[in-house]
């Protein structure tokens, strides 16, 4: 379970591309796509690019998650997640994520 919290410590548990991904629901990819065409600008998106297990978690993953800063970052530095870093209180990077979810701050703190 505790793997399913990214590595800037958003829940995948809770994300509906991860639930489609594994439930294999093309009605959820579709939902999920548009809403996700609006939140990214990215009017492009096809719903069949909407699959993930989880940032930390092995399998497929979306292409922004796939292709993410902060997640690279992470594995550069040989950390679980931010919250196994000292630069977490400064870093710009994971603070953009931090200052739209704040909740991702208490799950990275529940990890240690
Ligand atoms: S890594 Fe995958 S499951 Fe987690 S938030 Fe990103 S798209 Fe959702
Ligand atoms: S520098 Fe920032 S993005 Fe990289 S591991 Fe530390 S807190 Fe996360």
């Amino acid at each position: 379970m505790e793997k399913l919290i990214s590595c800037c410590g958003l829940n995948c548990a809770t994300c509906d591309a991860r639930t489609a991904t594994i439930n294999n629901d093309d009605n959820l990819r579709k939902a999920t796509a548009e809403k996700w065409k609006a939140a990214f600008n990215a009017p492009d998106m096809p719903y069949q690019s909407i699959n993930c297990t989880g940032c930390r978690e092995e399998g497929v993953k979306f292409s922004y998650c796939q292709l993410c800063e902060i997640r690279s970052c992470v594995k550069s530095r040989g950390h679980e997640t931010c919250g196994d870093c000292a630069e977490m209180g400064t870093c710009e990077k994971v603070a953009m994520v931090h200052k739209h979810a704040p909740e991702a701050i208490a799950n990275l703190r529940s990890l240690n």
